[in-house]
């Protein structure tokens, strides 16, 4: 029985491993049987159809940025503290991603800004950004930017932090790295009042409401979990007394 349908569009996935044959795209290593592992879907090379690149929850969360819980299917199926690990993930995650830019004097004059679409001159700074959405089955693809052009599109480009803690910073020549901090100085400050805010939401007791989703989304994963260990004629059976269509 399959739980979900991949034909279903989302462009990430998450689920107990059901096995412990999987391998995690990311370190290599073999995900456990029952393990919670979240999927980017990406283009099956030989067919029309989309497959899922299995990854440890961390090793997931080191390269993709799901935007929300909305865009990751299979969420509401997991058990209550799974969800939650998630959910901070994902608000948490945007402070930490140096690694996903990059800043270098353009090796040719032959790639294009990602915002307008011009040529950048060979020998003038460019910056990058990795892009996850991109990914064919191959990693991430490298998105270039004019530096104005990132500096316009700084916040959905994601980037937080200052201008010099882009890797490969220090191996502009002085007068572009002051170019770099100048137009790009630390938003954290907003960010940090922002995750501020979290904490106290988390320090703060849980109420009525978030006890009783807790419970429903425990006892929603309890009932799927038994069904999976079903025989089909037991599962046939159930849907008979219950009045349910048998497909
Ligand atoms: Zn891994
Ligand atoms: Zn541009």
């Amino acid at each position: 029985m399959k739980p979900f349908d991949f034909r279903v569009e989302h462009r990430y996935y998450a689920e107990y491993s059901k096995s412990s044959r999987s391998a995690c795209k990311k370190c290599k290593s073999n995900i456990d049987k029952g393990e919670l592992r979240l999927a980017i879907m990406v283009q099956n090379r030989f067919s029309d159809r989309q497959q899922p690149d299995w990854h440890h929850f961390d090793c997931f969360f080191k390269t993709y940025h799901p935007p929300s819980t909305a865009d990751i299917g299979h969420f509401n199926n997991l058990k209550f503290d799974d969800q939650k690990k998630i959910e901070s993930m994902i608000e948490t995650q945007p402070a930490n991603n140096a690694s996903d830019f990059s800043v270098e004097y353009a090796k040719s004059g032959k790639s294009k800004c990602k915002l307008c679409e011009e040529l950048i001159p060979k020998n003038e700074v460019r910056i990058s950004k990795l892009d996850a959405e991109a990914d064919m089955g191959y990693g991430p693809v490298k998105r270039w930017f004019h530096v104005d052009c990132f500096v316009s599109s700084r916040n959905e480009l994601e980037f937080q932090l200052s201008g010099d803690k882009i890797p490969d910073y220090s191996m502009l020549e002085d007068k572009d790295q002051k170019m770099i901090r100048n137009k790009l100085p630390s938003l954290s400050r907003k960010h940090k009042a922002q995750k501020e805010n979290g904490s106290e939401a988390a320090k703060r007791p849980k109420d009525d409401d978030e006890i009783a989703l807790k419970k429903q989304s425990d006892l929603l994963y309890n009932h799927i979990s038994e069904i999976e260990k079903m025989k089909r004629t037991d599962i046939v059976r159930l849907l008979e007394y219950n009045n349910q269509h048998v497909p």
